[in-house]
């Protein structure tokens, strides 16, 4: 079935885009059919089906999901320097209904503005007062080109319209600068969260992944949970063989074939160095070690390029009643110790 209004897993801000593109679209083309019928000038008749035009053709794209982030800008600043003048000229300037867009949209966004903050929305509202300031100049010194509609409805639909499209743009213009926002945001905890080397977390963030979860545990009683603490095999002569980039190169090749293959609950974070650890949300320790010893094939048998592969070390342990997230991974940290006391490329357990 074609959706005409985008289909339910886009973004919501997304959706509010595309109804109020094809809205504007079929009420620019409504009123560009009675300005024929009314036998107004051509130019107010062609101006309402292009701008009908213009809004179709925009929907198709958001429709297929393109052009989504343009559209949450070009929609309002359509209505603000094309739409707003266009239907204040043919419809009666100062006389008619559609007056009221421009005062409507600029305080309708002022507030949100106010609540919301964001300099591209001040830039639109900026825009739509120099355009307000041009209409008023244009009507007072060409009072011809006005054309009043006689009808008392017609002036009141205007009026509605003109408010309502006023409200509509200004939301979206706000969800557009929300979404910015948010991005924004997301970004900057993202980078106080995450290594920039391998792009895994970083040890601040496991180590609050590890204590939120402690918490947890605690509160409701759930399964418990493991933690993987792994380390690759003579890594300081990786270095010294084929120098420090290859040496990045192969942390970025571990950390792509850990993050490939784990679950959304669990988490994987560069502890430091060429240390790691993996966090198992709900996992026995046997399902640990066989998740470590599975990373661990994996690894030895994906070569990092032509001429080096790596191995690591690992040791597990699972959540105890009282541990905190230094003995936890004490333990961890012991288990690992062993495994290279015992040879390196493997798993040891220490419960
Ligand atoms: P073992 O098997 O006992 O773990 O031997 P190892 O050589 O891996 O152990 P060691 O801890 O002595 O060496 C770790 C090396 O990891 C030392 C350091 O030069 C290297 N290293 C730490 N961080 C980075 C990094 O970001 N990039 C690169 N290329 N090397 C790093
Ligand atoms: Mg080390
Ligand atoms: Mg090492």
């Amino acid at each position: 079935m074609i959706k005409l209004f985008g289909t339910a897993d886009m973004e919501f801000s997304h959706r509010i885009t595309i109804i109020v593109t094809i809205a504007v679209g079929i009420i620019v083309s409504m009123i560009g059919a009675i300005n024929a019928l009314l036998g107004y000038s051509l130019a107010s008749v062609l101006g309402a089906f292009g701008l009908g035009l213009i809004s179709f053709v925009l929907y198709g794209f958001l429709l297929k999901g393109r052009f989504i982030d343009f559209a949450r800008w070009f929609v309002p600043l359509l209505f603000v320097m094309v739409v707003a003048p266009y239907f204040w000229i043919v419809d009666g300037g100062t006389m008619g209904g559609f007056q009221y867009f421009f005062p409507t949209y600029i305080v309708a966004s002022a507030i949100l503005l106010r609540k919301f903050g964001s300099k591209r929305v001040l830039i639109v509202v900026i825009l739509n007062a120099i355009v307000l300031a041009i209409m008023l100049w244009v009507e007072y010194n060409n009072p011809d080109i006005i054309q009043v509609n006689p009808m008392r409805g017609a002036r009141l639909f205007d009026m509605g319209f003109s408010i309502w499209l006023a409200g509509f743009g200004s939301f979206l213009m706000i969800m557009s600068a929300l979404r910015a926002y948010e991005q924004e945001k997301e970004k900057v905890e993202r980078l106080t969260i995450v290594d920039d080397l391998t792009q895994a977390y970083n040890r601040r963030y496991m180590t609050s992944k590890i204590q939120e979860e402690i918490d947890r545990v605690d509160r409701y009683r759930e399964p418990g949970f493991s933690i993987i603490l792994l380390d690759i095999d003579k890594f300081k002569s990786v270095n010294d063989t084929y120098g420090h980039d290859v040496g990045d190169q192969a942390l970025i090749h571990l950390s792509g074939i850990i993050k490939d293959g784990l679950r959304k609950s669990d988490k994987f974070a560069r502890w430091g160095g060429e240390e790691f650890v993996i966090f198992l949300a709900q996992t026995s320790i046997d399902g640990a070690k066989i998740v470590a010893d599975r990373f661990r094939e994996i690894v030895a048998s994906t070569p990092v390029n032509e001429y080096l592969t790596i191995t690591f070390s690992a040791g597990v342990s699972h959540y105890k009643d009282g541990d905190d997230v230094e003995l936890i991974t004490k333990r961890a940290d012991k288990a690992l110790y062993a495994s290279k006391e015992n040879g390196r490329n493997q798993v040891t357990v220490l419960d």
